[in-house]
């Protein structure tokens, strides 16, 4: 899959027939298997494989389905070495089965060939509102349309996908391969409308008064922590999440090169080293930064990036200063950022840099909570649910699930959660219908 600039092609090649058939046939069908143990979804692992290694395609992605809206996604961005795969018993042999190389061809030759068409319910069970199409509100949407619910999603960007579309860079996840799993949900009879940020041009109340039976929330985490150490405002230090974001619009054609922050040459400092962290500065890389360093203020055993994306870093030349711990950004006076001061092992050290990228986490934004009534949020400003109905917030028929939850989480584990909100909205509608009669 080609992107406008090739430095953004898809790094890992996907399986051929021929090698997805050859991998699945060296699954061992385990009667107890620990991979779908290692599963956050229990996809059915090696029911699927056993299908694959027969040539069975129609068959494993019908397997898929049944527990994932998003495979093709998942198939290439999931932490599988954290579950999955680092749960497979030919760990034991050092040759684990490549699952999510297998979930990823099944999807890819589904969306490719159009295998899959699913008989669908008519749609009468109630009227339910997604905000966000990230990983949570996609999911949320194609569980309640297979069950018979109408289902519209708000989006507040030009394209659903949220994180999917505008935080993952297109070499790790291609934007056309989102922009197919959306196509699939839409096929469920999901109504997107793009451009609509609610709390300003709509609110949750105007949904309701639409005739809506619930609203789910799953507006992820949107507001970038600030690292507040003197100097912060300065010109220069920027949110990672805005530099990936604007990124993927240049590579979409929706924006010029100026407007992407990181110049040729420049040398760059990235604090933090989670996957945001590690997804900047690799993309900083590609965008013709000569040097990006990742400051890190614990050890290399404390990253929260994952050992396969850091591997990849470094391969492409990130440099990693761990034990390194910021403590002022050294500005000029025209209050443009130069270098940071930072603790290290061996006393206070000056880096000299040009542009730095914060990734030391984000949280929700509070423009939804705000412009509703009713719906409480702890001190760090993420919204409170029940457990019945699950997902439920203190505000009767609003539910919300994912990043604007807990803190920031994998796509997959937002997809977790959601599948059980999307059953608590069920419950909840079919119990309100019920009383209605
Ligand atoms: Fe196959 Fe590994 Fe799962 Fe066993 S644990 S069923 S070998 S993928």
């Amino acid at each position: 899959m080609k992107s406008k600039n090739l430095k953004f092609d898809e790094i890992n090649e996907g399986f051929t027939i021929k090698e997805a058939i050859e991998e699945a046939k060296r699954c061992l069908n385990c009667k107890n298997p620990a991979c779908i143990k290692g599963c956050p979804i229990e996809n059915n692992i090696p029911l699927f494989i056993n299908q694959l290694s027969m040539g069975n395609m129609g068959a494993a992605i019908h397997i898929i389905n049944e527990k994932s809206n998003l495979p093709a996604i998942c198939g290439r961005v999931c932490p599988h070495e954290k579950q999955c795969v680092g749960h497979c018993v030919l760990n034991a042999k050092g040759m684990p089965i490549n699952i999510g190389k297998l979930e990823r061809f099944a999807a890819d030759f589904d969306e490719d060939m159009g295998l899959i068409k699913e008989r669908l319910p008519q749609k009468g069970r109630g009227k339910v509102a997604v905000i966000g199409s990230g990983p949570a509100g996609l999911t949320v949407a194609g569980d309640l349309a297979r069950e018979g619910f109408n289902v519209v999603i708000y989006e507040s960007q030009p394209e659903p996908g949220g994180v999917l579309m505008y935080g993952i860079p297109e070499y790790r996840l291609p934007k056309e391969v989102v922009k197919k799993e959306i196509k699939k949900i839409e096929a469920l009879g999901v109504t997107f409308f793009t451009h609509t940020v609610i709390g300003k041009n709509i609110t949750v109340d105007d949904i309701f008064e639409q005739g809506y039976d619930a609203v789910f929330i799953g507006s992820g985490t949107a507001l970038p922590k600030a690292l507040e150490i003197p100097g912060y405002m300065a010109k220069g230090i920027i949110q990672s999440s805005y530099f990936l974001r604007m990124v993927n619009l240049f590579n979409a054609g929706n924006i010029g090169r100026e407007e992407v922050p990181v110049k040729t040459g420049e040398t760059i400092g990235v604090i933090g080293c989670g996957n945001v962290g590690i997804d900047a500065a690799r993309t900083a890389l590609r965008m013709g930064a000569s040097k990006v360093k990742i400051i890190y203020h614990r050890t290399e055993k404390e990253m929260s990036a994952l050992k396969s994306e850091y591997e990849e870093a470094v391969k492409e030349g990130v440099e990693f200063l761990w034990n390194t711990n910021p403590k002022e950004f050294v500005t000029d006076d025209k209050n443009i950022l130069r270098g940071i001061k930072a603790k290290t092992a061996k006393g206070e050290k000056k880096f000299t840099l040009d542009r730095i990228l914060l990734a030391v986490g984000s949280r929700p934004a509070n423009r939804i909570v705000s412009t509703t009534s009713g719906i409480e949020v702890d001190n760090a400003g993420y919204v409170i649910t029940k457990e019945k109905p699950y997902g439920m917030t203190t505000r009767k028929g609003v539910f919300a699930g994912g990043d604007v939850v807990h803190t920031p989480q994998t796509v997959v584990l937002a997809m977790k959660e959601a599948k059980q909100v999307a059953k608590g909205i069920a419950q909840y509608i079919d119990a309100k219908k019920l009383l209605e009669e």
